[in-house]
């Protein structure tokens, strides 16, 4: 006897390289079991592939022509503006709209990109970077409830790197996270008794597995997610774990910006806080002087030194990344023709190039990016580079990055600008990678192993519920439904 219809657990970053090593060893004994007796496969993300607009195109099951959202940023170089979007920005359906419009309640918990949260038949609790301590539960009555009941607080902003004696504490709390998340879901899912619940582990990827790839902190926290299928599992008819995009191990980074700017693409303004490494400051000895005046809480001192990092060069001259509005200030866009963001979206600057020309650039980018190779290893940081007809379709298709770069395990393509060499080591150790995973298990046991897309997930979900597929969706249902 079944509680619910569908459980569908998204766990940020997951895919099989990273799982297996456990699932093998016996240490997720539950979802080693849903594999063997259920469907399952590799599960292709979007490209880039990155948790902005990935969960999108899985919830929406449309690609991010369709969305309007390509990346965490969205530049309109004509304008000079930069969106970093929110939930606001989607208007698409997503499955738990469309389940709502049919008469089944849902409860999502910990999606990013939910911020604000919208009101559903059922409830939401917003997931992901950058959601704040008040209005990020729906109904409102929801958040008094778990403040209340499990002293639940969203997710803080977590740096990107960690200090020496901060990591402890930054792995507890990020473990703690996951495990709460689910808690507080399955307690959402009995008090509303909804009939599809959507639960979602962004922080097992953002930190985790980004810092630490397959280390410690990552398995302990995929043994917590275990735990938690488990005793979920049993109670819905239909259980999917799957990703929004995959991960692989990495040590190395690419800056796309030093590139393009030593192969003429773009120039580097200067700026007046460059002068002041002329005069000896640097961010190393301005740390040195936090320290010495007391200012040594690690997380503090780590944001306020990479809001520095912005304007004030390293000890060797380098400045820190800087994305956003930040980088409108940091070109000569008079002489720029191409500035790229990290994780692959390239932008091209001239509105009065001919069609000709624009693609000629194109195919000169392309070309020169995907035989580029790093000196001392031989290695290419790009694998493919694509145009944004080859990848995206829909009414956005013009707001599109004009190209965009995969790139390599091993290489973390950095946006930013100012970095004076193309590659350095990587304090990441995980990079997403476009294949993730997935798993759906109906009770009928088969076993079959079946790769898909991330846009086939929601029409495949809707058809197990019969509510019927829009027509605008771009994925397919998946065989595995009677
Ligand atoms: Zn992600």
């Amino acid at each position: 006897m079944t509680d619910g219809d569908v459980l569908a657990i998204a766990i940020d970053g997951a895919c099989w390289p990273l799982v297996n090593q456990w699932i093998d060893d016996g240490e997720l004994p539950n979802i080693a079991r849903l594999r063997e007796e259920g469907t399952w496969g590799n599960l292709e993300s979007c490209v880039p592939p990155v948790t902005c607009p990935a969960w999108k195109c899985y919830s929406t099951g449309k690609n991010p022509g369709k969305l309007g959202v390509f990346w965490w940023e969205n530049l309109d170089l004509h304008e000079q503006t930069s969106t970093i979007p929110t939930a606001n920005d989607f208007t698409e359906p997503e499955l738990w709209d469309l389940l709502n419009e049919n008469g089944i309640s849902t409860g999502v918990v910990g999606m990013p990109l939910t911020y604000p949260p919208k009101s559903l038949d059922g409830f939401m609790v917003a997931g992901g970077p950058g959601v704040p301590d008040t209005g990020f539960a729906q109904p409102r009555s929801v958040e008094d409830e778990l403040r209340e009941k499990f002293d639940y607080t969203p997710r803080p902003t977590y740096p990107s790197s960690v200090e020496e004696g901060s990591t402890e504490v930054f792995v507890e709390e990020s473990i703690e996270q996951i495990d709460q998340d689910f808690t507080i879901a399955e307690y959402l899912f009995d008090a509303y008794e909804v009939d599809f619940l959507q639960i979602c582990s962004f922080e097992i990827n953002g930190p985790l597995q980004h810092l630490f790839y397959d280390g410690e902190p990552t398995r302990r926290a995929w043994q917590v997610i275990d735990k938690h299928v488990g005793s979920l599992a049993d109670r819905f008819e239909t259980v999917v774990i799957h990703s929004d995009h995959g991960t692989s191990e990495m040590d190395k980074q690419f800056y796309i910006n030093s590139w393009l700017d030593q192969e003429g693409f773009l120039t580097r303004k200067q700026s007046h806080f460059e002068r002041l490494a002329s005069y000896g400051l640097t961010r190393d000895n301005i740390r040195g002087a936090l320290e010495r005046v007391g200012l040594r809480r690690p997380l503090s001192n780590i944001q306020f030194l990479r809001s520095l990092a912005q304007h004030i060069p390293d000890s060797t001259g380098q400045f820190g990344e800087t994305e956003g509005k930040a980088i409108f200030d940091k070109i000569e866009w008079d002489s720029t023709k191409v500035v790229g963001l990290a994780q692959g979206p390239i932008y091209i600057h001239d509105t009065e190039m001919d069609a000709g020309t624009y693609e000629e650039l194109r195919a000169e980018l392309i070309r020169e990016l995907e035989t580029l190779e790093d000196d001392e290893t031989g290695q290419h940081p790009i694998q493919s580079v694509f145009s944004r007809e080859e990848i995206y379709s829909g009414p956005y298709l013009e707001d599109a990055p004009d190209l965009v770069a995969l790139d390599t395990p091993r290489y973390h393509n950095k946006g930013g600008i100012g970095k004076q060499t193309l590659f350095g080591e990587s304090e990441w150790r995980g990079n997403n990678a476009r294949q993730g995973l997935y798993i759906l298990n109906d009770g009928a046991e088969c076993g079959t192993r079946i790769d898909a897309e991330i846009y086939d997930l929601a029409p495949t979900i809707l058809e197990l519920f019969d509510v019927s597929i829009p027509e605008e969706m771009d994925g397919e249902v998946l065989d595995v439904v009677d």
